[in-house]
């Protein structure tokens, strides 16, 4: 896998276009035991990459796991936004590397009319407002999170598709450093042109997601502050967790909540500001002169489990109820043979019950999960 090009090979299958779910019965939107509401879904749609960067991939194991034909995954998220998902997020590996996403999101987006038609299973059960008066999700939300390699040359039609927004992975702005991190030459211009065609395009402000090693890129920090105020990027400083191949994780490597908004300060008084959303991981700040946007997603210094509202699908189909799950759940096995929407929403719903109450970095007897972050798709 690590030595195919960086253009993709993928099935060009065209997407069938089965009807939208009937309406489940059932309690509500999907909660799981510790009463959060569980909106957030990511969907791996490979694992394979076109870089391979140090603090992620060791560089010698390819893809591992499969990728389902994209009709399945869009039954699959068609299910989960019955049952009240209202972000959808498509990640990787590289989500890029699937030539027919933009089949996908196109059809994805068709479910923000196909519902507002429908009356919702959410009418006077608990649900929203947003849901209540108008169908299942009428303003779904669908992103994108890449490492920006293939965004150039994609944007637009990423656009006009349906996506709503786009987050790229950049761990440096310096070319050199870049390269070293991605182990790709030449890697920062393209991902500095994806960056720009995505602001042109329609899809900004796009964020960046930088995660900051100490001794590694933690240097960049004011470059990085610097090019999110001229780029007009939203930035979001992520600390580093034990999600690698290879096992380079330790406390000391993290640059924690505390230490970073110092940092911060010292380039520039920050200013906080109020969050976006329940459950939104960041916490956002721009500057006394109001210019930028710098978020600090603190997993292991300030964790944020107790709001949590994701779920994540792999690209074989399997779901896992956190980053640091030790078990996945095997959804696709129950479409394989043959399942119907309501077992698929069955299964959906006892699994979201068993979802883990936080993680437990750095507590004694912390495991590390059973699959590292480019298996599992951020
Ligand atoms: S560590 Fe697990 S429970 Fe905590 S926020 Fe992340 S996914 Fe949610």
């Amino acid at each position: 896998m690590e030595g195919a090009s960086n253009q993709e090979r993928v099935s060009t299958q065209a997407i069938p276009t089965a009807a939208a779910p009937a309406l489940f019965s059932g309690a509500g939107r999907l909660t799981d035991s510790h009463g959060r509401a569980i909106t957030d879904l990511r969907v791996s749609v490979t694992d394979r990459c076109n870089y391979r960067c140090v603090y992620c991939r060791t560089g010698t194991d390819g893809a591992q796991y499969s990728e389902l034909p994209l009709a399945d995954y869009l039954r699959i998220i068609r299910v989960f936004v019955s049952l009240g998902i209202e972000k959808v997020r498509l990640t990787g590996g590289e989500p890029l590397l699937r030539r027919d996403l933009t089949s996908l999101i196109r059809e994805v987006a068709q479910l923000r009319t196909s519902y507002a038609a429908d009356s919702s299973p959410f009418d006077g059960a608990g649900g929203d407002s947003r849901h209540s008066a108008r169908g299942g999700s009428s303003n779904l939300d669908i992103a994108v999170t890449t490492n920006g390699h293939l965004l150039a040359a994609q944007a637009q039609s990423l656009r006009d598709a349906g996506l709503s927004r786009v987050t790229v992975s950049m761990d440096a702005v310096d070319p050199e450093v870049f390269a070293r991190i991605t182990r790709v030459p030449g890697s920062y211009d393209r991902v500095l042109a994806g960056v720009r065609a995505a602001q042109a395009a329609g899809l900004g402000p796009v964020k960046v997601n930088c995660v900051l090693l100490r001794g590694f890129n933690d240097d960049q920090i004011v470059a990085f502050v610097h090019f999110a105020r001229t780029e007009g990027v939203i930035l979001r400083f992520i600390e580093f967790m034990p999600l690698e191949e290879d096992r380079i994780w330790s406390p000391d490597t993290v640059i924690g909540y505390d230490e970073l908004k110092a940092r911060l300060n010292a380039v520039r008084p920050l200013v906080p500001l109020p969050g976006n959303a329940p459950g939104e991981t960041a916490q956002r700040f721009t500057f006394d002169d109001g210019i930028g946007e710098i978020g600090i997603i603190a997993p292991v210094s300030r964790a944020f489990c107790g709001a949590c509202s994701r779920v994540r699908l792999t690209s074989d189909g399997k779901i896992r109820t956190c980053l640091f799950s030790q078990t996945d759940h095997d959804l696709y096995s129950v479409l394989h043979r043959g399942g119907s929407d309501d077992d698929l929403a069955a299964y959906i719903r006892n699994v979201i019950a068993q979802k883990e109450a936080r993680h437990h970095i750095g507590e004694p007897g912390f495991l590390k999960p059973s699959r590292s972050m480019v298996h599992i798709g951020g």
